[in-house]
Formats: structure tokens, C-alpha cells, sequence
């Protein structure tokens, strides 16, 4: 409904937000967005800009692309060489760099077969065309992803098709936000938390960031008087001083999420320990496949092992994704690292905050 959406652009509603947010802020508040629609809609918006010098926007490891691991990109390259082997894949995935900067479109022009595809159910198409080759569709994403490509698997059992496999790397978000909140290199005072991703996991997984961390996070839409006024209600709890975990984003997520997603997610997925890129090891943040699914994963299957290898020269996007940094502070920014050169995945993805930054930050 176009009508709903323009009463949250509303300036003179947003002119306020702004202002009580001014006069009711005391010391600095650090706030983080964890969602890479949020980094483009704060830059869009204009917000960035207007925000009290006292409020500081940090941005999240909530790029799916940007918190792919190095040697995650590196598999994705290994097994390209496989000639029995399609790699199915998301189009932002192509232009990650992994060992020496190689990508997936460099493979692809070196005679790799790579399809960027639009839905997972697309690389189900692909398989049945395809029967003397394996199609290995690339599970990268967050909680939002994780149930249509567990959904695509079931249509894949129920098809009898034999050569569709996925490489699950898959990561959740809460965990990550916890690691964050334990880095001592690192200061947050609240999050404005993902709306896709809480659409299907609700309100209960972030409530620890209240109680065990006495930091507030609210789920937020994507209009400016959204961001605005969870950043007013989150001052107002530091103020009172209570830390709150909420849902200011009810015309798009339900408090308890979507039981049926998650259903479909868990029956197929379970947690397992995962490697971040510019983060390292988070226990428990990843999804792997479950044993009675072995014949489609791709991990078991081509013998792939994720290690910790060393991080792109020069590239500052962990300390970017752990808000150590913002973007315009990596010595490469706009210098060597653009978009159409891009030296690491935050510059890669239109979502990532790198990218965010060197298309709509004036200096
Ligand atoms: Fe990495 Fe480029 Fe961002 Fe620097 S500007 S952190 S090199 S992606």
C-alpha cells in the first residue's frame, strides 16, 4: 500500500523524530543496523546525514556476500573446476574475490560452468536438463534464504532428481550479534535488527541481547520515520535505564515469526559452528546439513574442508563488519577498493557497506 508507505516519508514526522532524538540524546549513542537493506535506506533517505553528530551509524555483518569467508569463496572456486559440476549460483556471488582475488566470473570466462540463477527452484530445472552433470546450488545467506533452498531440497527428494546437491553456508544472525556484543575492539549500544530475517525467526532469538547484555535492539522497517523512531525509543530506554528488545515493524513481522519457515529450515538444516569473514570462528552461527539429507550436500560429497586462511591484503571489511571501522576509514576506500575494482566483498555487493559508502556518502 503506497498511501501506508508515504506516511512513514512523512518530513514533517521525520523532522520530529529527528529533533526530539537531538534533545532527549545525552552521550553518544552507537547504534548498528544489521541488515544491508538498512545501510542503502539510511544512505537513500538521506538520513545519514541528518542524524545528531551524537548518534553514530555503524554497519552490521548483515551482507550476505560480505560475511561469506574466504576459503567459503575458495570452495566455491575449487569445486567451479570440477567438470562433472554446474555451480548454481545468486548473481552477487560472482564477483567475490577468494584466493588471489579470483572469482567466480573469472572461472566462468576460463570455461567453468557457472549459471546465475534467480530462485533455487531455477537450479532444479537446471539438474533435470542436465542429467549427466551435478548441479551444486551455493547456500549462502541468513535465516531469510535458508528456507526456500530447504524447501528447493524437498521438491528435489520429491522429484527423484539425483544430481542436485547444495553447499551449505548458510549463517544466523542472532549468534553473530552476540559475538559483536563480546568483542572488546568493539562498542554497541543498540541495534536496529533485520526485518526480513525476523520475519521468519521473530522476536525470541534477539532477547538475550537485553537481558544477558543490557543493550536494546529493535526489529525496523525501511522507511526513515521506521529507523527514526526506533532510535528515539531506544534512547528513551537508555535514559529510563532499561534495555528492551522490540518489534516496532509489526506491518511486516509477526512477534513469533514464521513457525512454517523455520519448520521447513530445521527439518532440513541444523547449527553448526561457522567461519565469518573479518570475524573468525562463531560457535553455533552456521547451518549444516542434516544426515538423513547427506545425498544432497555438496560439503560430504566433493570432501570440502573450511579452514581459517589469511584475510585479502589490505582489506579492513572484518573491522568494517565489527563496526571498528566505517568504510571511509580503510585505507584502500575509493583509492584502490571501488566498485568496478572492488578488493573486497563489502565493496561487491550493492548491500554491502563499502559499496553503501562510495555511492552515496558526500565527502
Ligand atoms: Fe575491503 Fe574495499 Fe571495504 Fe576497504 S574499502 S574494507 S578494501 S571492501
Amino acid at each position: 500500500n503506497i498511501d501506508l508507505i508515504k506516511e512513514f516519508r512523512d518530513p514533517e514526522l521525520c523532522k520530529g523524530l529527528l529533533e526530539t532524538l537531538d534533545r532527549e540524546l545525552d552521550d553518544e549513542l552507537r547504534f548498528m543496523e544489521v541488515c544491508g537493506t538498512h545501510t542503502v535506506a539510511i544512505f537513500q533517505s538521506g538520513l545519514r546525514s541528518l542524524l545528531p553528530d551524537k548518534v553514530v551509524h555503524l554497519s552490521g555483518p548483515g551482507c550476505p556476500v560480505c560475511v561469506t569467508h574466504e576459503s567459503e569463496v575458495n570452495a566455491f572456486l575449487d569445486l567451479a573446476e570440477h567438470d562433472d559440476v554446474i555451480i548454481a549460483t545468486f548473481g552477487d556471488l560472482m564477483r567475490v574475490p577468494g584466493h588471489g582475488g579470483r572469482n567466480l566470473k573469472a572461472a566462468q570466462a576460463d570455461g567453468a560452468s557457472v549459471s546465475v540463477i534467480y530462485s533455487p527452484f531455477d537450479a532444479l530445472k537446471l539438474a533435470a536438463e542436465n542429467p549427466d552433470k551435478t548441479v551444486v546450488f551455493l547456500g549462502v545467506g541468513f535465516e531469510t534464504t535458508a528456507p526456500t533452498i530447504a524447501a528447493t531440497m524437498v521438491m528435489a527428494r520429491k522429484q527423484g532428481l539425483k544430481n542436485f546437491m547444495v553447499l551449505p553456508f548458510h549463517k544466523t544472525v542472532p549468534t553473530a550479534l552476540g559475538a559483536l556484543l563480546d568483542d572488546a575492539s568493539t562498542r554497541i549500544d543498540g541495534f536496529i535488527l533485520p526485518g526480513h530475517v525476523s520475519t521468519v525467526i521473530g522476536m525470541e532469538p534477539y532477547e538475550f541481547i537485553a537481558t544477558d547484555y543490557d543493550r536494546s535492539a529493535v526489529i525496523t522497517g525501511f522507511e526513515p520515520a521506521d529507523i527514526l523512531k526506533s532510535l528515539v525509543d531506544m534512547v528513551r530506554w537508555r535514559n529510563e535505564g532499561t534495555a528492551k528488545v522490540t518489534n516496532n515493524y509489526r506491518r511486516a513481522v509477526a512477534d513469533t515469526g514464521n513457525a512454517k519457515a523455520r519448520e521447513v529450515l530445521y527439518s532440513v538444516f541444523e547449527p553448526c559452528d561457522a567461519l565469518w569473514r573479518g570475524i573468525g570462528l562463531i560457535p553455533g552461527s552456521g547451518l549444516k546439513i542434516r544426515d538423513e539429507w547427506t545425498d544432497m550436500d555438496a560439503i560430504v560429497k566433493y570432501g570440502i574442508e573450511i579452514t581459517e586462511v589469511p584475510p585479502l591484503p589490505g582489506c579492513r571489511c572484518g573491522d568494517v563488519l565489527k563496526g571498528v571501522i566505517t568504510p571511509d576509514q580503510c585505507p584502500l576506500f575509493k583509492k584502490v577498493c571501488t566498485p568496478a575494482k572492488p578488493v573486497g566483498p563489502c565493496m561487491v555487493s550493492t548491500e554491502g557497506s563499502c559499496a553503501a559508502y562510495y555511492k552515496y556518502k558526500v565527502d
